[in-house]
């Protein structure tokens, strides 16, 4: 506590401060960015579609159950990492009652190449017994209901919600949040603010796969540190100034 009044009297330091500024010119410079005509955005995911018409998640499940417990474990962690744990945790319990009767220990021990894995191991058992305690044991396609399960939040939601129930919902993860800020489809300082600026721009037709071709997108061409702009399909929509192309 008495660390926290200090800091917040202390003036800040010039490097800081430069940070600071720099931050701010950089979401000056955003808002700044021409927005995309309804066109360009029906070009863009047009170009998507086409290139990947039924894009899939890459987290193994093969249910909802086995779907929500994989987004659980991949928060801060790749999905590659987790879809090397989860074949022999599934094997062991793919159901909440099997992993309630599997126990906490034992899921950590599944679990434990996974960053954060022994908050997971509680979350996944406590999510699965309120799941049998008040959803009978089945996943629930209510926003609010899954954001209620311990370890879920907004994002897991929107995942599990997209990929499991066909809602359109758009969850930002890391690479949706670059995205949407470098090509200036749908800027925002939060995941939040993305979220709804993507639901705004992004017609209703593509909305169903959006958060997938925009996911693949920031993974696979417009990489946080060398995006590939030379390869990339929307490069001459993209309003990054730094693109390579
Ligand atoms: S042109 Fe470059 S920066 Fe823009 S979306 Fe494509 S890969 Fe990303």
């Amino acid at each position: 506590m008495a660390q926290r009044t200090t800091s917040r009297t202390l003036t800040p330091k010039p490097k800081a401060a430069a940070r600071v500024a720099k931050t701010r010119g950089a979401s000056r410079k955003r808002g700044q960015t021409k927005p995309w005509t309804p066109a360009e955005v029906e070009e863009a995911f047009s170009r998507f579609r086409k290139a990947n018409p039924e894009p899939r998640g890459e987290l193994e499940h093969v249910d909802p159950y086995t779907l929500l417990i994989a987004v659980v474990l991949s928060a801060q962690a790749t999905d590659a990492g987790v879809n090397k744990a989860t074949p022999a945790l599934f094997a062991a319990a793919d159901t909440p009652a099997k992993m309630v009767a599997l126990g906490e220990a034992r899921v950590r021990d599944y679990i434990k190449s996974i960053g954060l894995y022994r908050t997971k191991a509680k979350n996944v058992i406590a999510l699965s017994q309120k799941l049998i305690n008040e959803h009978g044991g089945v996943v629930p396609p209510s926003r609010e209901a899954l954001e209620a399960l311990p370890g879920v939040g907004r994002k897991t939601a929107n995942v599990v919600l997209n990929i499991a129930f066909g809602e359109p919902t758009i969850a930002v993860d890391t690479h949706i949040f670059r995205v949407g800020n470098r090509t200036g489809l749908a800027p925002g300082k939060t995941p939040l603010e993305v979220e709804m600026n993507l639901e705004k721009v992004v017609p209703d037709h593509f909305k169903r796969h959006a958060h997938h071709w925009l996911i693949l997108h920031g993974r696979y061409t417009c990489l946080a540190r060398r995006p590939l702009c030379e390869k990339c399909i929307i490069s001459d929509l993209c309003r990054w100034p730094e693109k390579t192309v």
